[in-house]
């Protein structure tokens, strides 16, 4: 018996290992375990009682793989590319003990078997598959920015050739128990129950401890290498498609397909050795990194509700009022009913604010045809959601979220009436996306309950939430909120109030330096795509038309009102002025925006606008427009930090991923800047600053950073060291 592994010997002499590993829900990849294993492994072989072994799982599930955190931690601690190799050598060394120690080894897989635990899996001899829906086999490590670093890449490829291989590895896409049978990634399936039962026997019928690349004259299925015509056609045309996916900004899609190709002209020891030095690089590297802390470990803590206060009591909203039945109303609403609550919501007419619910509809009907939910649960969350016009409806809401017109005077309206029909202890929460919410809590007739809840659109697509806390409001309401966007299974970011708070306002430099560029004349094909390289989803002149120029401008319009001489004009603020009110082209909505739109064609750029912006003489580098739009982003999320409009950089990032689609391999905004070096980052704005304006001076807080070289996360300890 050891810690993490339990260990018996039944009347037949066959030793059964169920993974257990302590103190953790869920069986990882410990160092603990690994100890353990090995202890094992020299038990079974020493032992001449022991004929064989079967390795299950005394948890739901056989093994989820690496512990993140563990990961994230080691680099922190400055971890190397030689001593990450090293780990990951270290596990294939043991897994080779195993399945060379000369005795039977079957795997009993119930629930999932996923990185680590699939390629333990793939050590043993033969796997038996749990035929359940919820088992599932799996390599997801690239998800990640990593290589299964524990033989994965080279017995897959062997068991199933390297074309298959390298799909299953690269795409990371986990199997049910039939396609991993299909695919003979797994040896047989039987009802949960048995699994155990059925890997004995099969070490009782004589199964044989040797793997098939053990074989003298073993060759991988379907061949590799070189001479191999097909393996060689393989590799050279899924390069190219990975290169241009990834725009070369995520290097393990790369590195598994490198690693295959020259591990399967290898023999398997020589093979994990080169699977071991790639991995190396990939958790030593920042791409990694970036995206397991924000987008696991931070992610996971938001949604957790880390930023709830303590004190109040954990609250559920029941019924929810929603006032306004548009665009953001309606999928609010639909967000709502599909996780229970009943939604009563309120428009000016009755037939407006059907059509909201008409919305969700729209949303069960295309989910029931694809038998994605029952026709019954799809009437029931319809039957969640009251049309109104009447406030008397809102009566005992628990919670009411407002998305009306962005106009102060009528959201100043909706809300008086509102409080007088609500309980006194309900929350009212305003959707706005530019308004400050301090200013709007003074209509508020209880300002310790008014707070913002700011969606993205389209709401049941969008898994973030921006809350924004205005001067006044409660720690109670705040916990109020977050319960809310926790029963809605949203991921929140909590900042302080700001005009634009923080996702619109890092997200609109974007756009308008894009504009900037096309005003400067720089190619708007190069804009593009320049954003596009940088791993944003669509560049910021396409992404202008769908948010719409007129919207761009009534907001630009309304804060030079607010602002009044305050008000700074903001790069890009005569090209909006310009397609709305002279070339009458204000978006994608309206049929004309920097793009056109023919009927049943596909979009393209406007020709019309090498006219309107004829092309500079000289064109900048692709590197340099990259650059700009990047950099003005990271820069604004900064400014944001040192006003405390955000004050975390775990949210700053997952924010900027989440919210507006900041390339999630630079791990976010602030990552961003990190990754660079906030010394070269501050640098570069400089000379920026006195090319192209001085929105890109950096500030004297973050220059005082970078000469004090304090980055948004800790330094790794060895460099702070240094
Ligand atoms: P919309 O124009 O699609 O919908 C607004 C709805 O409010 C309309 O159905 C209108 O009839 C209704 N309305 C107007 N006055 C009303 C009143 N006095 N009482 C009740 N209903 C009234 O707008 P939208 O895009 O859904 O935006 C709504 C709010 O959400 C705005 O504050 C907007 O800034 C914010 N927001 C929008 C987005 C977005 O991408 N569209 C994203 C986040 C936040």
């Amino acid at each position: 018996m050891t810690q993490n592994i339990r260990f018996n010997v039944d009347g037949d002499g066959v030793a059964v290992l169920l993974l257990d590993v302590a103190d953790k829900p869920m069986n990882v990849v410990t160092p603990g375990l690994e100890k353990d294993l090995g202890e094992c492994i020299d038990r079974v072989t020493s032992d001449d009682a022991i004929r064989g072994a079967v390795i299950g799982s005394a948890k739901s599930s056989f093994m989820a793989g690496a512990d993140i955190k563990g990961m994230v931690d080691s680099y922190d601690r400055g971890v190397t590319a030689a001593e990450a190799a090293e780990l990951s050598l270290h596990v294939n060394k043991l897994f080779r003990r195993l399945e060379t120690c000369g005795k039977p080894f079957a795997a009993a897989i119930n629930g999932v078997a996923l990185g680590g635990g699939f390629e333990l899996a793939l050590a043993c001899h033969y796997r038996v598959m749990a035929d359940d829906p919820k088992a599932r086999v799996g390599l997801p490590e690239v998800t990640i920015g990593l290589l299964p670093g524990a033989g994965g890449t080279q017995r897959v490829p062997r068991l199933i050739g390297v074309a298959e291989a390298a799909r299953f590895i690269s795409q990371g896409k986990p199997l049910g128990a039939r396609q991993a049978l299909e695919k003979g990634l797994v040896h047989e399936l039987a009802p949960a129950e048995q699994i155990l039962e059925r890997a004995r026997q099969w070490v009782l019928k004589g199964g044989e401890g040797v793997q098939p690349w053990d074989n003298k004259g073993f060759r991988i299925p379907g061949g590799g290498g070189q001479s191999t015509p097909k393996a060689f056609q393989t590799f050279m045309g899924a390069t190219a498609l990975t290169a241009q996916a990834t725009m070369r900004n995520y290097p393990a899609p790369l590195a598994i397909l490198s690693c295959i190709y020259e591990g399967t002209q290898l023999p398997i020891d020589k093979a994990l050795s080169v699977e071991s030095k790639y991995f190396g690089k990939l958790l030593a590297g920042p791409v990694a990194r970036n995206l397991m802390r924000t987008m696991f470990v931070n992610k996971g803590l938001a949604d957790k509700l880390s930023r709830r206060p303590a004190g109040p009591e954990k609250t559920k909203v029941g019924k929810l009022g929603i006032l306004g039945a548009g665009m953001m109303g309606a999928g609010i609403a639909y967000a709502s009913a599909k996780v229970g609550i009943d939604v009563v919501m309120l428009d000016t007419s009755l037939e407006a604010a059907e059509k909201g619910k008409s919305y969700s509809q729209m949303l069960l009907g295309k989910q029931v045809e694809r038998g994605r939910i029952s026709q019954q649960d799809a009437e029931a969350v319809l039957g969640r959601i009251q049309t109104t016009t009447r406030y008397d409806d809102l009566a005992g809401c628990d919670l009411v979220v407002e998305a009306v017109f962005e106009n102060r005077q009528i959201k100043a309206d909706v809300t008086a009436r509102t409080e007088a029909v609500i309980p006194k202890s309900a929350v009212f929460a305003s959707n706005t996306s530019t308004l400050p919410i301090t200013g709007l809590a003074k209509n508020s007739k209880r300002p310790a309950q008014f707070i913002g809840i700011h969606f993205f659109s389209p709401v049941d697509k969008m898994p973030l939430v921006e809350i924004i806390v205005g001067k006044k409001t409660s720690d109670e309401t705040l916990a109020r909120a977050l319960d809310y966007v926790g029963q809605l299974r949203k991921t929140p970011i909590v900042v302080n109030d700001s005009r634009g708070f923080y996702t619109s306002r890092c997200f609109g430099t974007f756009t308008r330096e894009g504009m900037a560029m096309l005003e400067e004349g720089v190619d708007p094909a190069l804009i593009e795509n320049a954003a596009k390289m940088a791993g944003m989803p669509v560049g910021p002149l396409a992404v202008s038309d769908e948010v719409t120029m007129d919207l761009q401008w009534k907001v630009t319009k309304q804060t030079e009102e607010d602002l009044g001489r305050r008000f700074d004009k903001p790069a890009g603020y005569d090209v909006i002025q310009r397609f709305v009110e002279e070339l009458n082209r204000p978006g994608r909505r309206f049929g004309a925006g920097f793009y056109d739109y023919p009927e049943g064609g596909k979009k393209h750029l406007w020709p019309g606008l090498s006219e309107v912006y004829p092309l500079a003489h000289e064109q900048p580098s692709a590197d340099e427009v990259i650059k700009r739009l990047m950099y003005i982003q990271a820069l604004e999320a900064a400014r944001c930090m040192e006003e405390g409009v955000v004050t975390t950089a775990a949210e700053a990032d997952l924010g900027s991923i989440l919210g507006w689609g900041f390339p999630a391999w630079a791990g976010g905004t602030l990552s961003y800047i990190d990754t660079i070096g906030i010394g070269e980052f501050v640098a570069e704005c400089n000379r920026m600053a006195r090319r192209h304006g001085k929105r890109f001076k950096p500030s004297r807080w973050l220059k005082q950073r970078a000469d004090r070289k304090e980055s948004f996360y800790p330094a790794p300890e060895k460099d702070a060291a240094a």
